[in-house]
């Protein structure tokens, strides 16, 4: 079945809300399949990212997602792209919904809390990106 690939940035690790996080996707039904908190290296985040390189927001997106640990997780389930986005918020939280995540926690984009993969194509590559197979469930 479906799965997707969530990661707790920086901020979100330091204000505590990984087990809010966490509690959501398992409340909602979902199963967890991957977790792990690692500083991410430069390297792994430039291909993370890649396609925003050259944006004017790039390279202080690098070094916010850079700045602490983060919690890297795979989740599984019905449909988990999109309700995980859902449950996650739209990426400006000036425009996410009380309820959602974001709209829970954010307040600007440049520190919005979580990630979610927006495609099937997107998690595919992001999950093997952060994770090696044996590290799966
Ligand atoms: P994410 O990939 O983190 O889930 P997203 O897919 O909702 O976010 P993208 O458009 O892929 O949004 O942007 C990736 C991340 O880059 C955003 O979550 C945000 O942290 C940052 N970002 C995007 N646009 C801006 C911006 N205009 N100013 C500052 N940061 C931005």
């Amino acid at each position: 079945s479906e799965r997707t690939f969530i990661m707790v940035k920086p901020d979100g690790v330091q204000r505590g809300i990984v087990g809010d996080i966490l509690r959501r996707f398992e409340q909602r039904g979902y199963k967890l399949v991957g977790l792990k908190l690692l500083q991410a290296p430069r390297a792994l985040l430039e291909s993370h990212y890649e396609e925003h390189k050259g944006k004017k927001f790039y390279e202080p997106l690098l070094s916010y997602i850079g700045s602490g640990p983060v919690v890297a997780m795979v989740w599984e389930g019905l449909n988990v792209i999109s309700v995980g986005r859902k449950m996650l918020g739209a990426t400006d939280p000036a425009k996410s919904e009380p309820g959602t995540i974001r709209g829970d926690y954010a307040i600007v984009t440049g520190r919005n809390i979580v990630h979610g993969s927006d495609s099937e194509k997107a998690a595919q590559r992001e999950i093997d990106l952060w994770f090696r197979a044996e590290e799966l469930a």
